[in-house]
């Protein structure tokens, strides 16, 4: 299993950094040793989930190993998150949180044989849920095991092993899954920014040219803004063999930009939803395909089987996480041509916004429960084809303050939840059967 593949690069890499983030690293001889001692206290603990309260923090991924070890869930928890937010999501989970004074304290020394359980839930994450609440998302032990399967056998993935993996996304998101555990997988050296990195252009410039990266796993949000600076490049990336892309949709022309910046690269366009382990399918990008939109995946070659179904994107396999069954009907539309999997947006009104996964739904519930709001409807804003931002429609007979129900909003939901423009009526156009008629506002907010 992937587990005893981490303890035997523990062993065998001994000074190496396995896990970077700022100016902190965890070494490879360090990671498995101390893991295994916070295993032990957290198996002689109990069962159940366990809240690991960091997302860009060097210990954090070293936590989720002891949590394997111990057999039990983690959920990663972004202690930014508003404190009501954490509380549901504590409440929901019933996890016990761990703290960096847990990992701090976790000395070498202390025995626990790794979990084998492959059904067991390996961890938790929440996404945003079209019921209003966020959406609990419990993947295997076995789901991660057959991503990672996968995931490894794509082109320019093997090649990087041993060396320097960069993952952008939070690890409470599930893309960082895919750079976290093929680094430890690969024996490389994992580093994770921090949100001071990501809040500076020039910071995050020098981190990434001090990771000197051979995998590079990111979303297309992010590869945009890593392109704006003509500094990423081969001449400072000299290292850089593969990009994984993942989670929304990739631009042609973005792609273009990065074949051409980088000459050899292996740009792999990966596809797929958090119930179904990161991603589920992949293709390597040419500058040929750069002509129009890009395939995201070969049918066939998937992590699991693809199809499609009156045009929705349907998953049958062992990466789905084991709630649905086996089976996972995505609510993406696709169309498939010569082999390759395209994809064609949502069939309901999920939207992704630099990269955040965000239903409407729990948006519009929340502002619904502040006095004065009778009804509410939010909408991408679009322009150019990509989304722009989030706008709030607020039927209301009072005088409300856009800044205030931001700050309302702002203790109960993540920030990338909080709309930027609003607009205020004392009535929203309803469809027939009585729900907003977003089409009316769509009009409205382009001034159609
Ligand atoms: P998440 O659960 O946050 O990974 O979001 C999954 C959703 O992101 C999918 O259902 C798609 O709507 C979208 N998505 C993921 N990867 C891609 C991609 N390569 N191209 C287009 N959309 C994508």
């Amino acid at each position: 299993m992937f587990l005893e593949e981490i303890r035997q690069n523990s062993a065998r890499l001994g000074e190496r950094p396995a896990l970077c983030a700022g100016e902190e690293q965890i070494s490879w001889g360090a990671l498995w040793p101390r893991a295994e001692s916070l295993a032990a206290r957290l198996r002689a603990e109990g069962e159940g989930p366990v809240a690991v309260l960091g997302v860009r923090e060097v210990w954090v991924p070293a936590a989720f190993l002891a949590c394997l070890i111990a057999g039990r869930p983690y959920l990663p928890l972004d202690p930014a998150l508003p404190a009501a937010r954490r509380r549901v999501l504590l409440e929901r989970t019933g996890a016990r949180p761990l703290t960096r004074a847990d990992w701090e304290a976790a000395v070498p020394g202390g025995r626990c044989p790794a979990a084998e359980a492959p059904e067991g839930i390996a961890y938790l994450l929440f996404t945003s849920g079209s019921t209003g609440v966020p959406k609990q998302v419990a993947v295997s032990r076995r789901n991660l095991e057959h991503f990672l399967r996968w995931a490894r056998s794509l082109p320019g993935v093997a090649g990087t092993a041993g060396r320097g993996v960069l993952g952008q996304a939070a690890l409470s998101f599930d893309l960082s899954v895919a750079d976290v555990y093929l680094s430890l997988t690969m024996g490389g050296v994992h580093t994770t920014l921090t949100a001071g990195e990501l809040g500076d252009f020039r910071t995050l410039f020098r981190r990434l040219e001090e990771a000197g990266p051979a995998l590079l796993v990111g979303t297309p949000s992010f590869l945009r803004l890593c392109l704006r600076d003509a500094a990423f490049a081969p001449a400072r990336l000299p290292g850089l063999r593969t990009v994984f892309s993942c989670g929304e949709a990739l631009s042609p022309r973005t792609a273009g930009q990065l074949l051409e910046r980088f000459p050899g690269l292996t740009l792999l366009n990966a596809y797929g939803p958090t119930e179904a382990t990161c991603a589920v399918s992949a293709v390597a990008i040419t500058r040929e395909m750069c002509a129009r939109p890009l395939p995201i995946g070969r049918m066939g070659e998937g992590a699991v089987e693809l199809s499609l179904e009156d045009g929705e994107i349907v998953l049958r396999g062992e990466s789905v996480a084991p709630a649905y069954g086996g089976v996972y009907p995505t609510g993406d539309l696709g169309h498939v041509e010569n082999g390759l999997l395209y994809f064609d947006g949502r069939r309901d009104d999920q939207i992704k916004y630099r990269g955040y996964r965000i239903e409407p739904a729990e948006i519009e519930a929340t502002l619904e429960s502040l006095p004065g709001v009778e009804r509410a409807c939010v909408l991408p804003r679009r322009a150019g084809g990509q989304v722009r931002g989030l706008t709030a429609f607020v039927e209301t007979g009072q005088r409300l303050r856009p800044e205030a129900l931001a700050e309302a909003l702002a203790r109960r939901l993540p920030a990338y939840l909080i709309p930027g423009e609003w607009r205020f009526s004392a009535s929203l156009p309803l469809t027939p059967n009585g729900k907003c008629d977003r089409k009316r506002l769509e009009e409205q907010m382009y001034g159609a």
